[in-house]
């Protein structure tokens, strides 16, 4: 492992000066694997877990602002989030262990890399990793953490969080202060298609630091569910996942929410499918017929077309358990 240099933020003004080639350290769980290993390799690590980014807070409005310094299991575990936003509850308790929850932020989920076998040998031709040298995955062994939908000639990882699932369903806005100012990142803007530079993750400039994320008023009346689909029950990440909120009224749906996981190269939004329930009776024709658009644009690669009809039963599943 390389030598780095430690420095702790006593506020966010400290952290967004810090010198170029930084890291901000929270939880860790993703950025010290990726420094053992060599992939990732910064100059100076910026402890930021002394910044005051650990509330949970409803807004007048009915939004809901959580700090970036929120872990996992808080997260899941709060009173707001159990009522409110259950898919994300849920989508939370599907991720990683215990111990990994308990540690893992907010934040630090969402600016998760990916699980790329490829990415993390460190020797493979990457272009995410190593930018023009290729994609070894895409001639090689792509089935379980590779995408469907969003992927292109560069670069075909899929996104591995399931927290970002949800928010992609909720809706949210994401605050991030920087050496010039503060702004808001709206959350499908946040993580990046890899087009022709799969290296470009996200919408950060640099030393930008993500200080909130505020989820939307929760939609009225509305029932929502996590489903994860995995190689096994635990400690997995999703081969497809779906993250559903719904609600009726007088018999029709009134509004849908449908985000996608383990089959996109970003925390997917299937907004067509959405549109075709609205005003619909919740069917479970009209049910596989949302799934089928939801996959309209899918490419499927040597190892993981599977995905497809996995993730269209994804779907299906977890809508008719929300309208059960
Ligand atoms: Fe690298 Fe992306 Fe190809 Fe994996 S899929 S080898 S991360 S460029």
């Amino acid at each position: 492992m390389r030598t780095f240099d430690y420095a702790r933020a006593e506020t966010t003004g400290q952290a967004v000066s810090s010198a170029d080639n930084s890291a901000f350290l929270a939880g860790g769980t993703n950025l010290l694997d990726l420094v053992k290993i060599d992939i990732m390799r910064p100059d100076t690590v910026v402890d930021i877990n002394r910044l005051p980014l650990k509330t949970i807070e409803r807004m007048p409005d009915g939004r809901l602002k959580i700090g970036a310094l929120v872990s996992n299991t808080t997260l899941a575990h709060d009173p707001i989030v159990r009522s409110d936003y259950a898919v994300l509850s849920e989508a939370l308790l599907s991720g990683a262990s215990t111990q990994l929850r308990n540690k893992a932020t907010t934040a630090g989920n969402l600016m998760q890399r990916v699980r790329c076998p490829y990415f993390r040998d460190g020797v493979s031709a990457c272009n995410k990793r190593d930018p023009g040298s290729g994609c070894s995955a895409i001639g090689g062994f792509n089935r379980s953490v590779h995408a469907v939908l969003g992927t292109s000639d560069k670069c075909i990882a899929s996104h591995p969080s399931d927290m970002c699932v949800a928010m992609a369903a909720i809706g949210a806005g994401i605050v991030v202060s920087g050496p010039e100012g503060e702004r808001t990142i709206d959350f499908l803007d946040f993580h990046l298609l890899p087009g022709d530079s799969p290296e470009q993750e996200h919408a950060l400039k640099p030393n930008e630091l993500i200080t909130h994320v505020i989820l939307d008023a929760p939609i009225r009346g509305n029932r929502s569910h996590y489903l994860k689909l995995r190689d096994r029950a635990s400690y997995q990440f999703a081969l497809a996942s779906s993250g559903v909120i719904v609600a009726t009224s007088g018999g029709v749906v009134q509004d849908a929410r449908i985000a996608l996981g383990g089959v996109g190269t970003k925390p997917w939004r299937a907004s067509r499918a959405e549109q075709s329930l609205r005003g619909k009776a919740p069917t479970q024709a009209n049910f596989e017929e949302a799934a089928r658009i939801a996959f309209e644009d899918a490419k499927a690669y040597k190892h993981n077309a599977f995905k497809i009809p996995l993730g269209q039963q994804a779907i299906v599943r977890s809508l008719t358990t929300v309208i059960a």
